[in-house]
């Protein structure tokens, strides 16, 4: 059984949050802890709880999900200098939230990897 989060609250509005964007399918917010000058988390609505958790039914969301992240990189002056978008998936990568989301980091020049 899939177990809410914080983001679930985020996304019902019952606890703040700086929401940059909003829509039937996904949530878009500001990292509450910012690990780069632009940091945004780009949420799925419904809770998918890790990448393992996905399957074809959830093909649309996730490719909204891309599309809303080069959106907000855009909208936040980003993207011409350049991004990264990452997705943890669990203990080895250092997932602590339990809902599915994008990170989109940018404003800084990154490390290659
Ligand atoms: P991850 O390690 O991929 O699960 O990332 C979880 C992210 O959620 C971290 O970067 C946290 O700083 C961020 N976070 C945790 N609680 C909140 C919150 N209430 N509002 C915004 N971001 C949060």
């Amino acid at each position: 059984m899939s177990v809410e989060t914080i983001f679930s609250k985020i996304i019902r509005h019952e606890i703040a949050a700086d929401i940059l964007y909003q829509d039937k399918l996904v949530t878009a917010f500001r990292d509450i802890s910012p690990c780069a000058p632009t940091h945004v988390l780009i949420v799925p609505n419904v809770l998918i709880p890790t990448l393992n958790d996905i399957s074809s039914r959830h093909e649309s969301i996730l490719g909204h999900m891309i599309l809303i992240a080069a959106k907000i990189a855009k909208d936040e002056g980003v993207s011409a200098d350049g991004y990264r978008l990452v997705i943890n998936c669990n203990k080895n990568a250092g997932q602590e939230i339990y809902h599915l989301h994008v990170h989109l980091l940018g404003g800084l020049l990154l490390r290659p990897i």
